[in-house]
């Protein structure tokens, strides 16, 4: 299996594998054992709950807690267009993309298929249990929470309220309570240093297996006490990082991605939804916002300028709006890409020595350096130093046949992209 992912097979035969890797086919792989945990030690994420987090954020770093909002706008947006499954809405999309990720996508596919089916079992389970719930004292059952959380291996856990707003459409008949714990878990520091690679791309997927699994398993926890738990799969059925921020697990960074103050967004997200009675968590200023000012480096290395360079306002968020169209054939042809991710200081060496050399020096650790923002390229095999991009075809850049809606409506929901339903 593993020689199936090597990078001149998987180019060479990618024409014939992309008419036969089909979402429908991959679902078949599901009774496939998993390899030995030795085998994929490179692609594993790490394990337990991180340390507490010792960081002075300078004046000079801090702007808000959370991420600047417009509290009126953000309801205007949702009354007059809420938010749709980008999945569902994008069907064939997203088909293409499954297909073209087959050299990721088969060596973990029969362990998201058991997951996703773990899934479904739990939350069966948990509607077996009464709506209301037994009453306890909050701050007790929230520490039982993290402290199983951590045991089971999830790097940390952060409590929102449920809201309305940021559910897709198709998935809101799913609600079980109100209040969404967020998982995190991080994702394989040395695999992420080689992004884009078949590698990193496999510690990614392995990565949601990963969490798919942990956050079942906390569901299952708080089920055992009479409560609904409910785990989202790996696609979502949420704007996971509006919770995240709001649960005070990081802050929104300019490559449109949670950034973790202890490993970036180096980690993958799952959210549960539940009707325990928890403590909620709140927005947090660790000074990211500042630190992204300072730095934008996702910004200058990405191959498409895909991540616009100042935040605007979106839907009452303040933000760096992604460029989805120019992204994702990257994501799909490029081994996922994620340069954006492997770039970050704050993902490679973690947000307190970032501050700490911002303080000393007022630099941003790694800036310019081809340590942080080299990268091979996988689609001619070169490696481009910082101030070098890769020049791509315009066959790369816009796929023919290849649309994506960026504000799906469902009309094209007829999940045949939804590879792990
Ligand atoms: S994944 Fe790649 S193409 Fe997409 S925004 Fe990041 S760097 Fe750009
Ligand atoms: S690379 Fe720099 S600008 Fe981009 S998210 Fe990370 S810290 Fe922010």
């Amino acid at each position: 299996m593993l020689a199936l992912t090597s990078s001149s097979l998987e180019h060479v035969g990618r024409p014939v594998i992309v008419r036969i890797a089909r979402p429908s086919i991959i679902r078949r792989l599901r009774p496939i054992p998993p390899l030995p945990k030795a085998l994929r030690g490179r692609t594993l994420s790490h394990r337990g709950a991180w340390p507490a987090l010792a960081l002075d954020v300078p004046e000079r770093l801090r702007t808000v807690p959370g991420i600047w909002r417009d509290p009126e706008a953000e309801r205007q947006a949702y009354e007059s267009a809420p938010l749709h499954d980008f999945i569902s809405g994008n069907s064939r999309a997203i088909t293409w993309l499954y297909t073209h990720m087959w050299s990721a996508i088969i060596p973990v596919a029969p362990r998201l298929l058991r997951a996703r089916a773990l899934i479904e079992q739990v939350e069966a389970e948990a509607l077996l249990q009464n709506p209301r719930g037994p009453a306890v004292e909050s701050s007790s059952l929230t520490a039982e929470v993290r402290r199983r959380a951590g045991e089971i291996g999830v790097s940390a856990v952060g409590v929102a309220p449920y809201d309305e707003r940021y559910e897709f459409v198709e998935f809101r008949d799913r609600k079980v309570g109100e209040t969404i714990i967020v998982c995190v878990l991080e994702q394989n520091y040395d695999s992420t240093q080689h992004c884009p690679s078949g590698r990193s791309e496999r510690a990614a997927l392995s990565g949601y297996e990963e969490i798919m699994t942990m956050a079942s398993e906390l569901a299952r926890f708080l089920i055992g006490r009479g409560y609904r738990a409910t785990v989202t799969g790996p696609e979502g059925q949420n704007i996971t990082i509006h919770y995240a921020v709001e649960a005070g697990l990081g802050q929104l960074g300019l490559n449109g991605q949670l950034l973790t103050p202890l490993a970036g967004s180096r980690c993958r997200l799952l959210t549960i939804n539940t009707n325990a009675p928890l403590e909620r968590d709140h927005p947090v200023d660790y000074g990211i916002h500042g630190v992204c000012d300072a730095c934008k480096a996702c910004v200058r290395r990405c191959p498409v300028s895909a991540i616009p360079g100042r935040r605007q306002w979106y839907r009452g968020v303040l933000k760096s709006k992604l460029n989805t169209k120019r992204c994702l054939p990257i994501v799909a042809q490029a081994n996922g890409c994620s340069i954006c991710m492997k770039v970050c200081p704050v993902q490679k060496y973690g947000l307190p020595a970032v501050v700490e050399e911002f303080e000393r020096t007022g630099m941003i650790k790694g800036r310019g350096t081809d340590d942080l923002e080299g990268f091979d390229w996988p689609l001619d095999g070169r490696h481009y130093a910082p101030g070098k991009l890769p020049k791509l075809s315009l066959q790369v850049r816009e796929p023919p046949g290849v649309v994506i809606h960026t504000h799906p409506s469902g009309d094209e929901n007829d999940v045949v992209g939804r590879l792990w339903s």
